[in-house]
Order: structure tokens, then sequence, then C-alpha cells
């Protein structure tokens, strides 16, 4: 009895190690031949049916988004891994002259996707393939271009997060990588132009300048110097348009900002209005875990602010839970209070390009010095980007 169990025994572990084996060489042999395994968030039952073909296995979840499990020749565009992207979303391309283009709207979370030389209807919702539970929900709308008598479908995905994105094309589809921010750039910050739209902030006395073309105006130019540089930057707005607070700060917390620069006029409202000029940082310390980084951040923005202008300094500022934007924050934040538009001598400071460089100089300066003292990383210049 013994003996023909053992046999036995030895026979199942022969076959067992021939089984273990074979897979494993498998494995290796789809490995070397850059086939890559799509197998996040894909169940164990799903991999298995799905080895030794090529074509998606949709599994429906929760109506809206797909789980999609296949194997896919990873293409890799420029420092783009695709394999390291944190979810994928794929769309079917149905007509050979059709091209994609997306479009980053970050502030509400959004991506839209124009298909280009599209056809009329041809796109649905269940089409839009995911393999991570991020979209939150998808709206698809056929356009005519005018003047073209082609139809382009745009595809607008509205996500949980914000991400880096990659298009291409590949196997007749159009794939989306989606990555962590901070896995692509080493240093992000959100810059936020106050007002906007519908809400002028303050204005100059003589009602020749508002609050949020003046921010606007220095946030645009901001922007030349920030482009030149590794940093990664959200801006809240760069047109003049409304923008609400809460999405203002959600951005800074969904981008994980390492700093969420809000830039304001002030304004004094009592007689005499000229008697107040200068600048102000606000902050705020409600959040127990960022006081202490929102009001170094405060003190440098002021310092090296009033530094490169000839702005007064007037005070470091905190406003506790006053402000909703400091309030809701996060990440370390701060609110620059440039001059006061109450003051004609302030407002001097806007009144021509060459003196809003310097304004700009000093912003510039303020978080190159933050960088360097709250994170202890050095903001690099175009010709030294990695
Ligand atoms: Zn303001």
């Amino acid at each position: 009895m013994m003996g023909r169990r053992f046999k036995k025994f030895v026979v199942s572990v022969v076959f067992a190690l021939f089984l273990i084996a074979g897979v494993s060489f498998m494995t290796c042999f789809f490995q070397e031949n850059g086939v890559g395994t799509f197998d996040y968030a894909m169940s164990d039952e799903v991999q298995a049916e799905n080895v030794g073909h090529g074509d998606n296995v949709n599994e429906k979840e929760d109506g809206l988004i797909q789980k999609i499990a296949g194997t896919y020749n990873y293409t890799e565009i420029a420092h783009y891994n695709s394999a390291e992207a944190a979810a994928r979303i794929i769309i079917p391309k149905l007509s050979k002259e059709s091209s994609a283009e997306l479009e980053d709207e970050y502030i509400n979370r959004k991506i839209r996707i124009t298909v280009n030389n599209s056809q009329y209807a041809a796109y649905t919702k269940d089409m839009v393939l995911c393999d991570k539970d991020v979209v939150k929900e998808i709206g698809i709308k056929d356009v005519c271009p005018p003047g073209s008598d082609t139809v382009s479908t745009l595809i607008t995905i509205e996500l949980g997060s914000v991400y880096e994105y990659n298009l291409y094309e590949e196997n007749n589809k159009y794939i989306i990588d989606m990555f962590d921010i901070h896995s692509v750039y080493d240093k992000v910050i959100v810059i936020d132009a106050g007002h906007g739209g519908g809400d002028n902030g303050c204005g100059s006395l003589d009602s020749r300048y508002y609050e949020k073309d003046v921010t606007l105006s220095i946030v645009k130019l901001l922007k030349e110097r920030l482009d030149e540089t590794d940093i990664k930057v959200y801006y809240t707005r760069l047109a003049d348009e409304t923008v609400y607070l809460k999405p203002r700060a959600a951005l800074a917390n969904a981008v994980r900002a390492d700093m969420f620069i809000s830039i304001h006029c002030n304004y004094y409202d009592r007689y005499p209005a000229y008697r107040i000029s200068g600048a102000e940082t606000l902050y705020s310390s409600v959040n127990k875990k960022m006081k202490i980084l929102n009001r170094r951040l405060a003190n440098i923005m002021i310092d090296e602010f009033t530094s490169a202008t000839d702005i007064n300094k007037r005070s470091v500022i905190n406003r506790k839970k006053e402000l909703f934007i400091l309030k809701k924050s996060r990440v370390p934040s701060t609110i620059v209070e440039m001059a006061y538009l109450s003051n004609a001598d302030d407002v001097k400071h806007f009144k021509n390009i060459k003196k809003r460089i310097k304004v700009v100089e000093g912003l510039y300066n303020g978080i190159v010095e933050a960088y360097e003292k709250i994170y202890g990383k050095t903001v690099l210049q175009d010709s030294l980007k990695p």
C-alpha cells in the first residue's frame, strides 16, 4: 500500500514540476518578446481566461466603467514608461482616418478627448474602458467643426483626481496611460490668480485697475518664467473666467502640490486710503500638520517679494479660519497680497511691463527660495533639466 501511494506521489511531483517549468518558460518567452501582461486590477480568473489570446475581456462594473484584461505590446513614448502607468483608459479607433487629441481640464479633474474624422453616433459610453475605478462620468458628443463636413467626437471623462497623461495609438485603439504626477515630476506647484470672470476683486481708486486683471497679468508673466524650469505648474486660471474657491483649493490638494500660492491685491476701504500701502502674506494655522510650513512659506514669499520690488513689507498674518482656500488646503499655502490698489503709489508697480516684471521676479524668487529652504531642492532651468 505504502509503495503504491509513494509512486503516485512521485508521479504527481514530477508532473507538477513539468507544469511549473512550462509556465515559467512561457512567461520568460512573452517578457523577452516585449509582450507585457496587463495585469493590474485584474482578477485571477480573468487573467487565466485571457492567457493565449490578445482580446479584451470586459467585466461590467457599476454600469459606467469596465475592467479590461488583455495583452499589449508596450510602446514607450518619450519618458513615459507604459508599464508604470497608475491607470489606463482605452477607446477603440473606429476609422483609419481618425486621429485623437487630449485636453487636460485639470481644474475640473476632467480630460477631453477629441476624435477627429470620426463618424456620427459611432461612440457609446461603454466603449470607453478603464482598468481602475477612477472614472466618475463619461460624456459623448458629436460636433461638426465649422466649414467642415466631417464629424468630431468629443469624449469627456471626469476623473477623481489629476494625472499626467500620455495618449497614443496601438492596435486600432487609443490608449491613455495615466501617471501619478509625482512619479513624472520632481516639483509640483499650484499658482492661483485671484478672482476672475464675474468677480472683479478690488479696484484702484480711479477704477482703472481691477484686481482680477492685475493678478492675471502677473500670473501670465510668472508662467513665462516658470515654463523655463523643471517645476510642473498647475494654474487655477489663465483667462478672465469665473473660478469658484472650492476647485482652487481642491486642485492644490488633488495634485498634492509642494506649495499653493494665491496671488491677490489688497484694499483699504477707510479714509484716508493712501495711508496704507505694502505687501502682506497670509497663512492659516488651522491645519495642525501644515501650520509651520504655511508660516515659513508666507515668510519666505514676503521677504523675496519685497526685496525684488520696492514695495514695502507690511506683515505676515495668520488668518486662521477666515479664508476658505487657506482653511481647505492640505498643502503648504499662502496668499500673497502684493500691494494696495487703494494706494496710488502701490498701483504704480503694475502700471508698465518693466514694473510688472519686477513684481514677477519677487514671486519667482520666493518660489525658488521656498524649494531651497523647505524642500532642500534646487529649481533647475531648462538647459539643466533632466
Ligand atoms: Zn483678492
